[in-house]
């Protein structure tokens, strides 16, 4: 069975000092014997310094970026395989901030998405609609060419092993405080299985974590994570705060008992 994927993406919002103490916060709040998993995602140049502080806890680290390319001339870019060394599990790769801020197309996101698979990390695929593209009715649209490019070359033996997570972030709902609501979310989460279906096969597709991500907070984790086809939230702005993550991460303890 799928067990549930909090992570908090702390985006380039905290310096060094202030994600040390907010990883330090959470490794008191987080319960060791819970079934779900939960990851901070803090800047590339923090990694080092919060897995130090997590270390022997049971929060796992993630990447908010990575090169596509395994090695070489390309200045300013951090591998896989270099992530890997400082103990990150999970990579984001396709981020709405990184596909419409800075124009990373779904051709270049399937290189990375491959890059992170083939060193054996978990690559989070997030995917998404605009709010134009929701008014007309382009959402299974726009997810499925994001899926069907994104995963291009993913081999299912790679899915099978679980290195594959996908995030459902309508970017309308991202950093606006308008939610999806259960409804809208799990109509899309199930859409986005049953396309991971045609494409793997439909047992393969029960496997894959899909997480919901935009505006999640502790008031609205449960009712979210108790569609059945949300397997965890991928949380920015409250992951920026020790007390309402770690309620967040509570939700996913009771919304599905025994999962
Ligand atoms: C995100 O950036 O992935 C996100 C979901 O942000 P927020 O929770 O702030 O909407």
């Amino acid at each position: 069975m799928r067990n549930f994927l909090i992570a908090g993406n702390w985006k380039m919002n905290l310096r060094r000092e202030e994600s040390l103490k907010l990883a330090r916060a959470l490794v008191h709040t987080v319960p060791a014997e819970s079934d779900a998993q939960v990851a901070v995602i803090p800047a590339l140049v923090h990694l080092e310094t919060v897995a130090d502080a997590i270390n022997g806890s049971p929060i796992l680290l993630g990447s908010q970026n990575v090169s596509s390319e395994k090695k070489g001339a390309f200045t300013g870019e951090v591998s896989a395989a270099m992530l890997k060394e400082f103990g990150v599990k999970f990579v984001l790769v396709g981020h709405s901030e990184r596909r419409h801020i800075l124009g990373e197309t779904d051709t270049f996101l399937n290189k990375k998405v491959n890059a992170v698979v083939n060193e054996g990390l978990i690559a989070i695929l997030c995917v998404g609609e605009l709010l134009e593209e929701r008014q007309k009715n382009l959402t299974n649209e726009v997810v499925e060419r994001q899926l069907n490019l994104g995963l291009a070359g993913l081999a299912p033996a790679a899915v099978e092993k679980g290195h594959l997570v996908i995030a459902y972030e309508p970017v309308w709902a991202i950093g606006t405080g308008q939610t999806a609501s259960k409804e809208q979310a799990q109509e899309v989460h199930a859409f986005i299985r049953a396309r991971l279906a045609a494409r793997f096969s439909p047992q393969l597709a029960n496997s894959v974590r899909i997480q919901y991500g935009g505006s999640a907070k502790k008031s609205n984790a449960q009712e979210l994570l108790a569609q059945p086809d949300i397997d965890g939230l991928l949380v920015g702005g409250a992951s920026l705060l020790a007390e309402e993550f770690a309620g967040i991460v509570q939700a996913a303890a009771v919304a599905k008992p025994g999962r």
